[in-house]
């Protein structure tokens, strides 16, 4: 967080101050890194050594599932265990950009994955920091369709920021093409 903002732990804190904390920082990235690990061996160990319509029953379940919660706020992402179709969620941030297509109404927005989960071998991980020691911690967007009437409803005209965004987005007609 501090080298992000261009400035070391050094300048932050004195010496021997920043020496402790770069050494605890890279103790618990270490310890986030060896139990991420062994847990993503443990599971595809398990999952392996089930027969193999069973591990084709699971990988078709979890590609169901997938589907289903892709409209639901989710991402798509391989697990790293079994290699079936899982999700990851998480946190919402930055603005939200707002497209009107005349027939419906996009709303998209960035998300920071913090957690995971896949049903074909039960794994689950949660916090970024484990995302990213499991390969899945990408920055995705979140993208939600709705008619204009349905919009309408949700939106509150007296959250300004909203509205502002909203006014912005369709004058400008500056949308993501992700
Ligand atoms: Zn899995």
């Amino acid at each position: 967080m501090a080298e992000a903002q261009g400035e070391s732990l050094t300048s932050l804190l004195g010496d021997d101050e920043a020496k402790l904390a770069e050494k605890v920082i890279e103790e618990i990235n270490l310890e986030v890194t060896g139990k991420v690990k062994s847990k993503i061996a443990a599971f595809q160990k398990v999952f392996s050594e089930k027969d193999e319509p069973e591990q084709a029953r699971r990988k078709r379940e979890s590609v169901l599932l997938a589907e289903q919660l892709c409209h639901q706020e989710h991402h798509r992402v391989e697990c790293p265990a079994c290699k079936s179709v899982a999700t990851v969620q998480g946190d919402k941030y930055g603005r939200e950009q707002i497209e009107n297509t005349g027939d419906e109404i996009i709303v998209r927005q960035s998300v920071i994955p913090t957690k995971f989960s896949c049903k074909a071998c039960d794994l689950t991980l949660s916090g970024y920091s484990e995302l990213i020691v499991a390969n899945i911690a990408d920055h995705f967007t979140n993208r939600v369709h709705y008619t204009p009437e349905e919009f309408y409803e949700l939106v509150d005209p007296n959250d300004r920021e909203v509205m502002d965004s909203y006014a912005e987005d369709n004058g400008y007609y500056n949308f993501s093409n992700d």
